[in-house]
């Protein structure tokens, strides 16, 4: 089975905008327990944190395309973000890397684990 690759960015973008929506929906819930006052600021609360949750996310990508390198798309020609050894162009999801010795190689997210310290 073929993992679908995207941009590192891409990904934390989407999960704090379903965080948020998952926020919105906890506590959409729990306006149906009206009746049951402890119920609904339970419900109320985890949806706030949630939507918390994703203003810290939304936060953290932008401390994190602060450290990203800008390079040039070969595929697309826009600017986008590397993340790590190897990325993904942000629009048209080109596999991208910053190590020479990994040019040519088939994409991998692995390598970004293997750094060595
Ligand atoms: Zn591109």
């Amino acid at each position: 089975m073929a993992k679908k690759y995207s941009s590192k960015i891409n990904k934390i973008r989407t999960f704090a905008l379903s965080l948020v929506f998952i926020g919105f929906i906890i506590m959409y819930v729990g306006i149906y327990f009206r009746q049951h006052p402890w119920v609904m600021t339970t419900f109320m609360l985890l949806g706030f944190l949630s939507i918390i949750g994703s203003t810290v996310v939304y936060f953290w990508i932008g401390m994190l395309s602060t450290k990203a390198v800008q390079v040039t798309c070969p595929n697309c020609g826009k600017v986008t973000k590397v993340l790590g050894r190897v990325d993904m162009c942000m629009y048209c999801n080109e596999p991208l890397t910053l190590d020479p010795k990994l040019e040519g190689e088939e994409f991998n997210e692995d390598y970004n684990k293997k750094r060595s310290r």
